[in-house]
Parts: C-alpha cells; structure tokens; sequence
C-alpha cells in the first residue's frame, strides 16, 4: 500500500479528480513534448459533463500558460475506459506531435491509457484493517505508531505542513464573506456559522454549529478554488479538518497529537483508496464524503484514546451510515450539496465515534468488510448519481438562469 501522503495533497480546489488530476495531466505533456505551440483537449465522462462547474477549463488552461489551448467537451462517447477520462493532443504549428489519453482516477492521481503505471512505492506491507490491527495488537503499539514505523523518514513533516495548511485553509475560510463563483449564488456561511455558535449557550447546538462552521470555512475555501488540502479528496475536504480544528480549540490537543490523528486518518483512508476508490465518479459521494467520515471518525476516537476495537468500530459505523450516498452536483459545482454534506459528515463522526466507545465490541461488519461493500455498491450506482450532475439534486434543480 502506497504512503498515506496520496490520502494529503496539498493544492487548489475544487476538485481533485477534476482539477488537481487534470493538471497533472497537462503537466506530464508539457514536459513530454516542450516544442508544442498548441494543445488540444477532449473531455470525456463526468469531465465533460460537469468540468465547467469543477472549473476543470480554468485548471488546463491555468497549467499550459501562454500555450494556446482548445477545450472540447464529449458528452456523447461512453466507450471510455473511465469516467473521468481526457485525450490531450500536442500540436507544432498545426502537425501533430503526440497524443495520448489519460484517466484521472480519484484524488488528484492519473494513469496515461496503455502505459505500464510507474510502480508506486509500497511503503505498508498490510492492505486490510483486520491485518494492521492483528499486527499492532501483537507487538502492542498503536495505528499512530504502525504508520510512523511504516514511513519513518519524511512523514511526520509532510503531516505537519499538510496540518498548517487545513488550519489555515478553515482560518481563511472563518473570515471570507461573499458569494461563491459559479451562477448558483451560494452565500460563504462559515462565519456566520462560528457566530451563532459562540453565542449558542446549549452546548449541544455550540459543538454542532462550530464544527459546522469549520467544515463550511473548509469547503467554502475548495469551491472559491483556493489554497487546501485534500482528505481525501477536494469536495471532502471539510469533514477532517472540521473536527480537528474542533478538537484543538475545545481541548487543547497539541501538534503532535492532531498529527497523529492524521496519521490514524490517512491509513484508513488509504485503506479505502487501495481496496476501494475514494472517487465520486466512481463510487459516488459515499467513496468521497464517506471515506471522510470514516477517516474523521477514527482520528476522533484514537485522540481520545480509543482502542483500536473502538477505533475501527468508529470507522466502520461512520463509513456504514453512509452507503448509498450519491454523487448529485448542482450545476456541477461543489457547492450543493457537496459544502453541507460536509458539515453533517463532520457532526456524524463525532456520533460514531462516541457510539463506538461504548458498542465497539461483538461488531458483525469490519471495517474491511464495510469498505467492500461501499465499492460494491458504487458501482451499483446508475451513472447519473456518480459525478455526472445528472441526477438527483443536480437533475431536479431548476436550471441555472
Ligand atoms: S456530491 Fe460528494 S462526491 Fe459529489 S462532488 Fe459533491 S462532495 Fe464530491
């Protein structure tokens, strides 16, 4: 299993299937072809369909600079080998150069069609929960230590950044007013969300909005397309840093600690990533704001000191409450109801994971078992409820004006 590092790209919304992996597509030609004066690109799939709202066209664009450009969107082919595939086509005053089409898989990642992948760096011998958690129980360590053992060299640095980066990201978030780019007129909210929730003086209320302010300060960030970091992917990058931010203003929690919540949070959602997907486009918003969930979930229960029954049992319980749930875009923006899915996913894990410090034991579905099934399921999923925006909220949404 590859590092936990892929589960934390630091970059800009507000996709990463969408934005993140294109533009490392359009980097990898750039590099492949420097004399090209001119690029052609085809959309294909859930790019084609929804990359003006993910503002797939501003990345490409953004990447090739002053090197003209043209953006084709087809809607039309669907022998395609995933759905969110693009061709690009490097030009030299009108001859081709090279083509070659790629697929961009979840998460910022890309694989170029019929090229052997470079062989990614096996940096976890275990791919399976129930493997991990024998091997941390025998030598009596915990997921924290089993991850740090795993990467020991660079890792805890990268967390640390990628940490600064969520805290700064939910910072900028709290203090930006405005309203969202896109046509569907949404109102940046997290501000008003930390106010009442500060004013709030039953404490249920309070928890619930400040953590709901954190995830919409989060997402706010990733739909205006600025600076965040993926958990594990852009349109669920609310739900983790919501409760960590939560967790170190309401207890004190120091670097360390939250760094060893992301740890905790990276493994499962690289677990997830590696026996699953984490792409809506594949499995639908349960891959992306369920993966969060479960990855918030057993980061709260291992910062308060959850066994790892207990830790997997919150895991599974947040990612199982959350099967089904579809891809539905409006406009194709991550704005509705991608902001607010967030926020309830955050509130969600804080419920399964104080479910789980009690009902952890006698559990009937492993966390392994969950995440099979979350993948079955997704690929269950009619096309029009994976990323696509054209169906459910995204279908029955009156037509942006
Ligand atoms: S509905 Fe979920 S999976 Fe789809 S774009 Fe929004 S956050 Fe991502």
């Amino acid at each position: 299993m590859q590092s936990i590092r892929e589960i934390y790209k630091i970059g800009r919304g507000p996709s990463s299937s969408h934005t993140m992996g294109p533009a490392k597509a359009c980097e990898i030609m750039l590099e492949r072809y420097p004399a090209a004066s001119a690029f052609e690109v085809t959309l294909y799939g859930s790019l084609a369909k929804t990359g003006e709202g993910h503002r797939t066209d501003y990345a490409i664009k953004q990447t090739f600079g002053s090197t003209p450009c043209q953006i084709y969107k087809n809607t039309d082919k669907t022998d395609i080998p995933h759905p969110n595939t693009l061709g690009i086509v490097a030009l030299s005053h009108g001859e081709e150069l090279g083509r070659h089409t790629f697929v961009s898989v979840g998460g910022g990642d890309i694989q170029i069609v019929g090229e052997p992948q470079p062989p990614a760096e096996d940096r976890y011998p275990l791919a399976s929960f129930s493997a991990i958690r024998a091997i941390c129980e025998n030598a009596e360590i915990s997921l924290a230590d089993y991850v740090f053992r795993c990467e020991p060299e660079s890792l805890r640095p990268y967390l640390n950044d990628a940490w600064e980066q969520m805290k700064a990201t939910v910072r900028k978030g709290l203090h930006t007013e405005g309203i969202l780019p896109g046509g569907l007129k949404v109102k940046r909210r997290a501000g008003e969300l930390r106010l009442t929730g500060r004013r709030e003086h039953n404490f249920i209320k309070k928890q619930d909005l400040l953590i709901a302010a954190y995830a919409y300060a989060a997402c706010e960030e990733n739909a205006a397309g600025e600076k965040m970091v993926t958990a594990p992917t852009c349109g669920a990058s609310g739900v983790l840093p919501a409760v960590l931010y939560y967790e170190k203003e309401m207890f004190g929690y120091d670097r360390d600690e939250l760094v060893d919540a992301l740890a905790v949070a990276g493994l499962i959602g690289q677990l997830i990533k590696t026996n699953a997907s984490v792409s809506g486009a594949e499995a639908g918003c349960q891959a992306e704001v369920g993966s969060a969930c479960a990855m918030a979930a057993g980061a709260l229960s291992a910062l308060h000191g959850g066994s790892l029954a207990q830790i997997e049992a919150a895991a599974e319980m947040a990612m199982e409450h959350c099967l089904g749930m579809t891809c539905d875009p409006v406009g194709g923006l991550v704005q509705i109801p991608c902001i607010e899915r967030n926020a309830v996913a955050a509130m969600k894990a804080y419920n399964a994971a104080a479910l789980a410090e009690v009902v952890y034991d006698n559990r009937k579905i492993s966390f392994d078992l969950v995440v099979k099934t979350m993948y079955e399921t997704g690929r269950d999923l009619a096309a029009g409820y994976r990323e696509t925006a054209d169906g459910g909220l995204a279908k029955m949404y009156p037509a942006l004006g």
